[in-house]
């Protein structure tokens, strides 16, 4: 039995982009291929992850990783599925565990729940193995300044996610080149103009500011010069102490 390591699970609601205020079961998975200056999560793989039973309440079990899939299923199930829109499969990077959530997803789907997979965007060979379970994508587009060069790869991701639902989300801070959100918008615009993209200002943390009022308007406009629907929309769970 294929074993999947976790960092945590809980029930909320979606604090970003166009599905925020949806009530989502989270399924949070570690480790990441990346390093963005702005993470707030824990990647490593935990001895324990941690669980909330009761939503809300942020009385947390500890249960030891890594758990057979079975298992998980069993765990995952004792949320009311009815009341939530999808599982959110996030991280880290969750297509890092492409090969155990092709086993668990469709477990997922047969009880009722949609899939929305929350990723960085930058392994299409892993989101091909996944692509006929999910239903919404998530994308981060992670611009040079923060990372690495990923145009290509992002290009490549992008075009399989839009046979799917997919949106963009591009997060930026008071130091984002302008070039980065000019070369970002073009290859947006080369897949799709009418993919959703969505600017979100960072969350202030280590150092790093959220945009200006005038930056993010006119980032907006400029990536309206070429695509059809951009929004401007911050992590608002961060608002209400949701998790
Ligand atoms: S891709 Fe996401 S989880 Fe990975 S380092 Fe960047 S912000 Fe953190």
């Amino acid at each position: 039995m294929l074993k999947l390591p976790v960092s945590e699970i809980f029930s909320s609601i979606q604090g970003e982009g166009p599905y925020v205020g949806v009530r989502q079961l989270f399924l949070r998975l570690p480790k990441c291929n990346l390093t963005c200056p702005y993470c707030d999560t824990e990647t490593k793989i935990p001895k324990q992850f941690r669980v909330e039973k009761v939503p809300g309440t942020r009385i947390f079990s500890k249960i030891d990783n890594a758990l057979p899939l079975d298992k998980l299923l069993d765990l995952l199930l004792t949320y009311d599925f009815s009341i939530h829109h999808s599982l959110s499969v996030t991280g880290g990077e969750p297509l890092l565990w492409a090969d155990e959530l092709l086993v668990l997803l469709p477990f997922i789907k047969e009880n009722g729940l949609k899939i929305y997979l929350e990723t960085n965007g930058t392994l299409p060979d892993q989101l091909l193995q996944l692509l006929s379970l999910v239903d919404v994508v998530s994308m981060d587009i992670k611009l040079p300044f923060d990372s690495k060069n990923f145009w290509d790869v992002h290009e490549t991701f992008l075009r399989y996610s839009n046979q799917k639902e997919v949106f963009v989300k591009i997060v930026v801070h008071q130091d984002t080149p302008l070039k980065d959100l000019q070369y970002a918008r073009d290859l947006i615009a080369r897949v799709d103009p009418s993919i959703l993209t969505i600017l979100q200002p960072v969350t202030p943390s280590q150092g790093i500011l959220t945009p200006k009022p005038k930056q993010l308007l006119e980032w907006q406009s400029l990536l309206l010069e070429k695509l059809i629907n951009v929004r401007v929309i911050p992590q608002t769970h961060v608002f209400i102490g949701q998790l």
